[in-house]
């Protein structure tokens, strides 16, 4: 059996934990840096990015993390999550993980509309992807490695780098398991058979 951890710091880690569930993975809670060994992927979830990275950092998950993505093990990020796999943030904030060749604006749909939902083609996902947005990061640029899988408004809302997969949504908080099901078909995909 895979398995997927979820980063369990902070944030919307239960609804992920759920969502994978629906799939034929074991999903792990991780709390602690050597529960990282045993993963096959693992997922980044929504909350607040600077408040996850302060966590990062202080429970020593910074090198292990980079580790993680530097063996190509998948990971998906939601939202905050997104956040933290961007190599470039706007307005000179350094970033964090630095993953995915993508440039990310956090907070990016202004006040009126902090929070809503929209149903959004997502390409090789599905037609009608239910999709919230709660304070939502948008992402400005892609590398030319970069796969764009979704848009909203003309701003880039879902983008894929090989093993990586940011989100700018919460599909964790609706009752379509598809982009989770999707993330465990590229993990499935990167585990050799023993
Ligand atoms: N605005 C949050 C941040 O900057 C992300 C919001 C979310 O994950 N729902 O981290």
């Amino acid at each position: 059996m895979i398995n997927i951890g979820v980063l369990a710091l902070q944030g919307a880690v239960r609804e992920h934990v759920k969502a994978l569930e629906a799939s034929d993975v074991k999903v792990i809670p991780v709390k602690r840096v050597e529960q990282l060994e045993e993963l096959d992927g693992l997922v980044f979830p929504g909350g607040e990015s600077t408040t996850m990275r302060r966590l990062i950092n202080k429970y020593d998950f910074y090198e292990p993390l980079k580790e993680f993505a530097a063996k190509n093990k998948p990971i998906f990020g939601t939202c905050a999550g997104a956040i933290l796999m961007a190599k470039e943030l706007v307005g000179n904030v350094e970033p964090h993980i630095a993953v995915m060749d993508i440039k990310v604006e956090r907070n990016a749909f202004g006040r009126q509309r902090e929070s809503f939902e929209a149903i959004l083609p997502v390409k090789g996902i599905g037609d009608d992807i239910d999709a919230v947005f709660i304070r939502a990061p948008i992402i400005q640029e892609v590398g030319s490695r970069v796969e764009v899988l979704a848009e909203f408004d003309g701003e880039i809302v879902v983008a894929k780098e090989g093993p990586f997969l940011a989100c700018s949504f919460h599909p964790e908080l609706t009752e379509d398991n598809r982009m989770h099901q999707y993330f465990v078909e590229m993990v499935r995909s990167c585990v050799v058979p023993a």
